[in-house]
C-alpha cells in the first residue's frame, strides 16, 4: 500500500518520467484491492462509465455516501491485469472512472492502472478526498504518477455542510473537477473547461 507522505517536499516531476518509474512494473504482479466495479455507471461522470472502486479511505467524511469502503482489508484483491482485462470486455467508448474509497491510498497500482487503461484509448477520471494541492506536494512519487495518468481529477473530501444536489458528478461544492493533466504542466488547478464534466 503506498500511502500520503507529510507536506510540503514539492515535485517537479514530469510526464516521462512518470511513465519511467512506471515501465518496470508488471501489471500482473502488482495487486489492487477493490471495493467492487460498476460496469454501467451514469452517476460517475458524463455517459456511460465503468466505475472501479478502491478499498480503503482514510478520510472519513461524514456523511459519506460508502463507509463500508474505508478499511483496507475488507475488499477484493485482483491483479491490475485482471482489472484491465475487466474493463476491455467493456465497449472500447467507455470512459473509466476510479472512485472509492481513495484510490490515491493505493497510488502505485492504480498509477499502473490508470497507465494501462489510458493507453487502451479510455478517458480516466479519479476521485479523491485529498485536494490536488496536498497530492502535489506529496512525497510519494506514484502519488504523482498518478496524476500525471488522468485526465479528470475530482479533488477534495465531501463535506457535509457544503452537499448540494445541484453539482454535477460531485457532493460539495468544496469539490473541484479539474483537468488533471494540464494541472500538472502548469503546476496549478486547472478546471476542466465547461462541458461534459461541469
Ligand atoms: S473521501 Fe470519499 S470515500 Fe472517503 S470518506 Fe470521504 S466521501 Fe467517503
Amino acid at each position: 500500500m503506498s500511502s500520503i507522505a507529510p507536506l510540503g517536499s514539492g515535485s517537479d516531476m514530469t510526464y516521462e518520467e512518470a511513465e519511467g518509474l512506471l515501465r518496470p512494473l508488471d501489471p500482473s504482479g502488482e495487486t489492487v484491492e477493490l471495493a467492487g466495479f460498476v460496469d454501467d455507471s451514469i452517476v460517475d461522470g458524463p455517459g456511460l462509465r465503468f466505475a472501479i472502486f478502491a478499498q480503503g479511505c482514510p478520510h472519513r467524511c461524514p456523511g459519506c455516501h460508502n463507509p463500508t469502503t474505508w478499511s483496507r482489508g475488507d475488499g477484493r484483491v485482483m491483479t491490475v491485469s485482471q482489472v484491465v482485462d475487466r474493463v476491455s470486455r467493456c465497449p472500447a467508448q467507455m470512459g473509466v472512472t476510479l472512485s472509492g474509497g481513495d484510490p490515491f491510498f493505493q497510488s502505485r497500482p492504480f498509477a499502473l492502472l490508470a497507465n494501462a487503461l489510458r493507453k487502451a484509448g479510455r478517458e480516466v477520471a479519479c476521485y479523491t478526498g485529498w485536494t490536488l494541492d496536498q497530492l502535489m506536494e506529496s512525497h510519494d512519487p506514484y502519488v504523482l504518477a498518478l496524476l500525471w495518468m488522468l485526465d479528470v481529477l475530482i479533488d477534495g473530501p465531501f463535506v457535509l455542510a457544503l452537499k448540494s444536489l445541484d453539482l454535477k458528478f460531485k457532493g460539495s461544492s468544496n469539490q473541484r473537477t479539474l483537468d488533471a493533466r494540464e494541472s500538472m504542466r502548469q503546476g496549478r488547478a486547472v478546471p476542466m473547461p465547461a462541458g461534459r464534466w461541469n
